[in-house]
């Protein structure tokens, strides 16, 4: 199947689920995932927001904001990337995922990081990372985001080389504003990649 079928199809079974889950919400939307098909790089974060929840468009809110600079200094393009979350849903008042929420839709992202078979995965945040360093048997790599941000794990895969960079959520920058610094230089380090 090609890889635009094989998308719709999964989209289609994620919003299926969605409908399902104790996280929908009546007028809100999944946020399933946008960009290239053909990404070489893809972004994960956590779940959506409020306003990735009312728009169904990943990373259109404050984080947003701050990842689009971020995207604009490494050159990139979110046409030319892949930018989805582990959980599709909104979790009430923006708590963190749960591990249950976690599990509950890991299928989804483990399908679209298959289909879509980048050689760059960003990790935004801890929760990203800690999900997608595991799935590729870095378990014993794990560290807080404070200490692996930035850092590049090569994992051999039946489709060869992928390179894991956990970075820090954009989001933190809404908080410390110093930190925006610090994940420029390690948005920097995506272009040499
Ligand atoms: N934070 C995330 O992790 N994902 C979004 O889509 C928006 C904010």
């Amino acid at each position: 199947m090609e890889k635009e079928a094989e998308i719709e199809k999964l989209k289609k079974e994620c919003i299926e689920f969605c409908k399902k889950s104790p996280l929908y919400k009546e007028g809100t939307f999944p946020v399933f995932g946008r960009g290239s098909l053909n990404a070489e790089i893809m972004l994960v974060g956590e779940a959506p927001g409020y306003n990735e929840s009312i728009t169904g468009k990943p990373f259109c809110g404050a984080a947003g904001k701050i990842l689009d600079e971020l995207l604009e200094y490494a050159a990139l393009k979110r046409e030319d990337i892949f930018i989805t979350n582990i959980v599709k849903l909104r979790p009430p008042n923006n708590r963190n995922p749960t591990m249950d929420e976690i599990n509950q839709f890991s299928h989804f992202l483990d399908k679209q990081m298959e289909i879509i078979n980048p050689k760059i995965i960003c990790c935004l945040g801890n929760f990203s990372t800690g999900y997608v360093m595991k799935k590729f048997n870095l378990k014993d790599k794990i560290q807080g985001i404070s200490k692996i941000h930035g850092q590049v794990f090569n994992v051999s895969t039946l489709l060869g080389i992928l390179k894991i960079v956990p970075l820090y959520h954009p989001a933190v920058v809404t908080y410390d504003a110093n930190m925006r610094d610090v994940l420029k230089e390690d948005f920097k380090k995506l272009i040499k990649l």
